[in-house]
């Protein structure tokens, strides 16, 4: 039976067995998919024994993306964008190549959430693996600008200068206007319940707040959002299952229903 794995440090956590086994019981597809917690110093090794007994790829989470980008053989266009790897697939020459679905993932929730892109003025809060990974698909949809703001102001100037688009700019937390259409939370902020610093004004006049983060309630800055009166918001949940239907597809050539296992995922975290 071909083999799958999520490999990560923690890994306990993880709602990638449920989803991929979803998928595999949806589209009739015989495989195995579970999760390995892999010591940090570890990794190259064991992905590579993995691969000699016949594994056929893996999902890499934190802290491995970095380390997966420099050990696959071959990226995707959109896994050099972003830096940074969560899905590798074992070909049948033996090499190994890396793609980043996590983009995909956002892009196709927003659209599925009935969020138009095409000519909207995005602004991206964060500037860490989230962010860089979402740039390359967000562009592809031809919004009007995207503009990435962050804490730690020099890594979103670093963005910007990398990745050199007309479209893509980047302005500090302070000099924010309320000018964006949809606002995207790629900070992890919300994990410890905090707000990112930007004016009240800014969120106010949105039409969409995407939060990456997700959990058992509304994330602090969707229910701030929401109070500020943004009319759709929306958490990451639906991204962490587009990204996994994404990297299925790459291994099996089939691409699967979301919103089943989406609405079950909800109501488990409910
Ligand atoms: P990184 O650690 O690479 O980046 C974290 C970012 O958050 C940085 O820009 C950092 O700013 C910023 N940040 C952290 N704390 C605060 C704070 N208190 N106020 C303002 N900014 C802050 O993380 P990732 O990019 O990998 O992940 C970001 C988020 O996206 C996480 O919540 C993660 O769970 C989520 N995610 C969700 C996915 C999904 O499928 N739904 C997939 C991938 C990620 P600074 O540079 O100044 O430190």
């Amino acid at each position: 039976m071909d083999k799958y794995l999520v490999i990560g440090n923690p890994i306990a956590h993880s709602k990638s067995p449920y989803i991929h086994q979803s998928f595999a019981k949806e589209t009739q597809q015989t495989m195995d998919y579970q999760k390995a917690l892999v010591e940090i110093d570890d990794f190259e090794a064991f992905i590579q024994q993995f691969q000699a007994q016949g594994g056929r790829g893996c999902n890499i989470t934190v802290p491995f993306k970095e380390r997966a980008f420099e050990l696959a053989g071959q990226l995707t266009p959109r896994a050099k964008a972003a830096g940074a790897v969560n899905t590798l697939i074992f070909q049948n020459d033996g090499i190994i190549l890396g793609d980043n679905t996590d983009g995909q993932g956002l892009v196709g929730d927003l659209l599925n959430q009935g969020v138009e892109l095409k000519s909207k003025r995005i602004l991206i809060i964060g500037a860490g693996g989230a962010a860089r990974g979402c740039i390359l698909p967000l562009l592809e949809q031809a919004p009007t600008s995207i503009t990435i703001t962050n804490r730690t102001y020099s890594k979103a100037q670093q963005l910007e200068s990398e990745f050199e688009h007309s479209a893509l700019n980047s302005v500090p937390l302070s000099e924010l206007k309320a000018e964006f259409d949809v606002i995207i939370n790629s900070t992890s902020a919300s994990l410890s319940n905090r707000l990112p610093e930007v004016e009240e004004s800014v969120i106010a006049t949105a039409h969409c707040c995407y939060d990456m983060a997700y959990g058992n309630e509304p994330t602090c800055f969707l229910t701030w959002a929401k109070d500020l009166g943004v009319a759709q918001t929306v958490d990451g949940l639906g991204m962490l299952v587009g990204q996994a239907a994404e990297s299925f597809r790459l291994w099996r050539g089939v691409t699967p229903q979301t919103s089943k296992v989406l609405a079950t995922l909800r109501e488990q975290l409910s």
